[in-house]
């Protein structure tokens, strides 16, 4: 090369082995966010062979942080946490207590000060979005009890992190460690604040950066992305995201002194009140999803695998803190709710593991002197277990929620055959709550998949006529409302086999692709056929390149949109003719 980038080297680095790790972990079903995980470790200086820039990785890094926790600000819904607050908050609380507890315990048993076994604790109690997320849509539990528990259940983690984030750098020296390394406070030094002058500054400064959002942030916000929208510009608005995003948590940092994440994520909280939100959100993933990569990938640059090796004990402590003494914990409080056995089970796997906020906790700690690295690499290898072991433990409970509910089941039918016999059934004081199917047990069906403009057009139709369909959607916002109406609906990419299989695609007489992605309508159009030979596939598309692209992977019959308009243009033209001319 002609000249050194380390930059370029940097991102190239992070994000090729990143996908190359992530792919071979998806292929050993084990979530991709490991494979990143380890892509880190490979080009860490613990590890022979290429070693990555490490400052430069973890400057990428804090970009992956702002833009993830802008995502988080961006899928808080202050309504949906309100409905479960109940349980969600008490449990939380309680979670969170008794894992730092458990942090602390440890730590002192290693020899490490309070400071330090705080921090530990705090970040092993609180959940990772990404997988919970994932683990609670793969099984259909978005809109179930159980499901929505665990999502606020998580917000109030989040919530509670965020206060340790902004809290922690003030509470540092009374803790033990030091705020040397991290520019100092100008006013506080100006006014030669001790620390219950820095604590109220921190907290003065947090309150004026709440004002200043919700008084300013939030008017000001909306109006700009409603002028870019306006505009028309798909490249401007996916740009006035990210620099609103970047921008406000820069500005947080810079001018309130509160933490990037924090700034980034009141930037999401206030656009998810507008009704751009979901365009912004979705428009903001494709980079969230990168820079996200490369904060995993610096922080596995900074696991050093040996620790482990030297010294197990406090490796399993941890582990056995992040998924036996949560679980327990949430075990108890959800079953001291007066909720069932299995709803209890689901949210204590759902939340058995940690990731993105112990990260930057540990950080935090770090960089405060309150954590030693030791500290960092036990958290990091908390992580990477909990998460590998997550998919395992969400089957154990699967396997038991079901032998439960066909006990139930069972001994329901029992009882009930035995009531006939003799006396009336006695009436369930609460009707079991629907169990949201598996797979559908329709037949000789129609699969229609999206739900957008084109999608719901054709599925109202179908409804009117009384065709039985079964819908696909990736928005689980339009899963929820076609659930709401009796329509049997998934949520989930339909490229992905598993969403198809659930729509039981291989007994379905017809799939209607009106999903604009070529590509992935293309996945869709393969899996079908292969699925079903005989099935009757209708998919649509935007260009010739793609009608040939859709008909070479076998669909029966592609309706190009373009095409479309111009017939009904035609068709509006020639009759006002017509009519003009009989006149
Ligand atoms: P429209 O272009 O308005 O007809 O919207 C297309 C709809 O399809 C949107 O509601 C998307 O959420 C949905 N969609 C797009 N891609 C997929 C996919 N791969 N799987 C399921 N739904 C999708």
């Amino acid at each position: 090369m002609p000249h050194d980038t380390p930059l370029i080297a940097t991102i190239v680095a992070g994000l090729t082995l990143a996908f190359v790790f992530g792919a071979v972990a998806h292929r050993l079903k084990a979530p991709p966010l490991v494979g990143y995980l380890l892509a880190g470790v490979a080009v860490g200086p613990f590890t022979p062979g290429y070693v990555a820039d490490q400052a430069l990785a973890s400057e990428l890094a804090e970009i992956g942080v702002i833009l993830l926790m802008f995502g988080v600000g961006l899928h808080f819904s202050l309504k949906d946490l309100l409905s479960v607050r109940a349980i969600a908050v008490p449990g939380a609380i309680v979670q969170i207590a008794v894992a730092t507890l458990f942090g602390v315990l440890l730590a002192y048993v290693i020899g490490w000060p309070l400071g330090a076994g705080l921090v530990l604790g705090l970040a092993l109690s609180v959940a990772s979005t990404v997988v919970l997320l994932r683990a609670i849509q793969e099984r259909h539990l978005m809109d179930t009890d159980r499901g929505r528990i665990a999502v606020g259940w998580l917000i109030v983690e989040d919530l509670a992190m965020v206060m340790a984030l902004v809290l922690l750098p003030a509470l540092a020296p009374l803790l033990g460690g030091s705020t040397e390394g991290m520019a100092p406070d100008p006013v506080a030094a100006y006014l030669g604040l001790g620390l219950p002058g820095i604590l109220a500054l921190t907290l003065v400064k947090v309150a004026l950066f709440l004002v200043f959002m919700l008084v300013i942030g939030r008017r000001f916000i909306p109006w700009v992305l409603h002028w870019v929208a306006h505009t028309g510009s798909r490249e401007l608005f996916r740009l006035s995201v990210l620099a609103l995003a970047l921008s406000v948590a820069f500005g947080a940092a810079k001018l309130f002194g509160v933490s990037l994440a924090l700034g980034a994520f009141f930037a999401g909280m206030i656009l998810s009140e507008s009704a751009l939100s979901q365009r912004a959100a979705q428009e903001s993933l494709p980079l969230r999803d990168a820079f996200a990569v490369l904060f995993f990938v610096s922080v596995g640059m900074l696991f050093d695998p040996g620790s482990i090796v030297r010294d197990p004990w406090p490796m399993l402590a941890t582990v056995f803190i992040i998924i036996v003494v949560k679980s327990a914990a949430a075990y108890v409080i959800v079953r001291a709710f007066r909720h069932p056995a299995s709803t209890a089970l689901t949210i204590s796997a759902s939340l058995a593991q940690i990731g993105e906020f112990s990260f930057i906790l540990a950080e935090l700690g770090v960089a405060l002197k309150l954590l030693p690295s030791e500290g960092r690499d036990l958290i990091l290898a908390g992580a990477i277990i909990s998460i590998l072991l997550n998919p395992v433990i969400f089957a154990i409970v699967d396997r038991i929620n079901k032998r439960e509910e066909d006990e139930e089941e069972a001994a329901a039918a029992a009882s009930t055959a035995a009531d006939a016999a003799s006396r009336p059934a006695p009436v369930p004081a609460q009707p079991p709550p629907p169990k949201p199917p598996k797979r559908s047990e329709k037949t000789g069906h129609i699969v229609l998949v999206g739900y957008g403009r084109v999608g719901s057009l054709v599925g109202q139709d179908l409804l009117a006529s009384g065709e039985s369909f079964v819908a696909i959607e990736a928005s689980d916002d339009a899963v929820a409302l076609l659930q709401k109406s009796g329509v049997e609906a998934f949520s989930g990419n339909a490229a992905a086999g598993e969403v198809l299989k659930s729509a039981n695609i291989a007994q379905a007489a017809s799939v209607i692709i009106a999903i604009p992605e070529a590509f992935e309508a293309g996945q869709v159009v393969e899996q079908a056929r292969q699925a079903n030979p005989g099935i009757r596939i209708i998919a649509r598309a935007h260009s010739d390149d793609e009608v040939n692209h859709l008909t070479d992977l076998g669909a029966d019959t592609v309706i190009m949109g373009e095409r479309e308009i111009a017939r009904g243009m035609l068709e509006e033209f020639t009759s006002w003719r017509q009519k003009n001319r009989t006149q």
